[in-house]
């Protein structure tokens, strides 16, 4: 986006501040500049030449968490996120992306991700399964759960595509064959067509915007001959729809993007299937993506609410972001540990089974932070949970 669409859609904001309240940032710190409507003044001053770049500035701009929950409730619908990212792209310089750069490019390689699925897999066999304890050290409460080294069979074209993700890809392996097991028993044949890739995330938040551009390019064209494009993980179905407009290179994917959860909520909705009763307690937490973007708040529970003898509660909703936004957990732990203490103490106090979420980010920050506190509750994607209600599949 070049600086005058930039500051077209800055200039939307009439400075109300009914935002400001639902920044999870400013709930933080209480400063203007860690707020919505602070930072799109802060995107007007760089552009109108009134401010310099500098660290601080950056820094500001930086700590947003791109949850989008100022965009939801804002009334004079101001596209935070898309400021958000070209402020960074104004802001990026080849030392300040380089992590991002090393980071987004092993992602995107299939023999890299390949490698990172076997050491973990390693990992697990020499390590065994994570417990909780408060004594453990930070990096190692984010160890993921065992690893599927097999690939998932799938049909590669079809009238419904599944993006699995390049994180997904190393860490959802088993969502992958669970997702396809639900669809499969609602008569939905799904493809996850081999040419897809990254979404995009990664590369945009941080400002690369041509690099974004390019992903979501492949992507347009890897699922092309889909009517309707799911993300296994929301985060990844955010980038997919906001990156995913028709162009010279590519034909338009946003519209054909849905949440996963939602889609299928809406097909069970429709076509009721046999589901076994679990009785358990199982906390929802809905990631800022899939409340936010996709206004999708309630798809965790309205599918998950099919399954007989299932107890769904909240995991403090209210409090809004969990703290993992994208990479934050690993650049600002430390805000990430603050806005994810509301979610913990929800855990600790409503002792749940069992808590879902259908963003791979979350679940991770989630787990690490119970573990961190001690508290054996397993965290896992909805449709896992929900594959766990179908009759038993034959092994693959
Ligand atoms: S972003 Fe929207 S809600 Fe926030 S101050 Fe601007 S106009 Fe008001
Ligand atoms: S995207 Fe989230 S963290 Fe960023 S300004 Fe909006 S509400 Fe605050």
């Amino acid at each position: 986006m070049d600086a005058a669409n930039l500051l077209a859609d800055a200039d939307r904001c009439v400075k109300c501040g009914l935002c400001l309240p639902h920044c999870p940032t400013y709930r933080l710190s209480r400063n203007e500049a860690e707020s919505p409507r602070g930072r799109i003044a802060l995107a007007q001053g760089l552009v109108g030449g009134q401010l310099q770049a500098s660290a601080t500035l950056a820094a500001h701009i930086d700590s947003c968490l791109s949850c989008r929950a100022c965009e939801a409730v804002c009334p004079a619908k101001v596209p935070y996120g898309r400021i958000a990212d070209a402020t960074r792209a104004l802001l990026v310089t080849p030392r300040r992306s380089r992590a991002t750069r090393l980071l987004a490019a092993l992602l995107d390689c299939a023999p890299a991700r390949a490698l990172l699925r076997t050491g973990l897999w390693l990992l697990q066999s020499l390590l065994g399964a994570p417990s909780g304890s408060p004594r453990l050290p930070r990096w190692l409460r984010y160890r993921p759960a065992p690893q599927r080294l097999r690939a998932v069979p799938a049909p590669a074209s079809g009238k419904v595509g599944l993006l699995v993700g390049c994180v997904g890809d190393v860490l959802e392996r088993s969502v992958l064959a669970d997702a396809l097991r639900v669809l499969e028993s609602l008569g939905i044949e799904a493809a996850v067509p081999p040419s897809q890739g990254c979404c995009g995330a990664l590369n945009q938040h941080a400002g690369l915007a041509a690099e974004a551009k390019r992903q979501a390019a492949r992507n347009a064209l890897a699922f092309a001959g889909c009517e309707t494009v799911l993300a296994l993980a929301s985060g990844c179905g955010a980038s997919l729809r906001d990156l995913g407009a028709a162009d010279d290179e590519a034909p338009a994917l946003s519209p054909k993007v849905r949440d996963l959860c939602g889609f299928l909520a809406d097909r069970l909705d429709a076509s009721p299937i046999p589901l076994r009763p679990l009785p358990l307690r199982v906390a929802i937490h809905s990631a800022c993506t899939q409340s936010n973007v996709f206004a999708a708040g309630g798809a965790i529970r309205r599918l998950l609410a099919q399954i007989p003898q299932l107890e769904l509660l909240d995991l403090a909703s209210d409090s809004g972001c969990c703290g993992a936004a994208g990479t934050g957990f690993l650049s600002a732990p430390d805000q990430a540990d603050r806005l994810l203490a509301p979610k913990l103490d929800a855990a600790a106090a409503l002792k749940p089974q069992l808590i879902v979420s259908a963003n791979i980010g979350c679940a991770l920050h989630l787990a690490a932070g119970l573990r961190g506190r001690g508290l054996e509750v397993e965290v896992l994607h909805p449709l896992s949970l929900l594959a766990r209600a179908l009759a038993p599949a034959a092994p693959r």
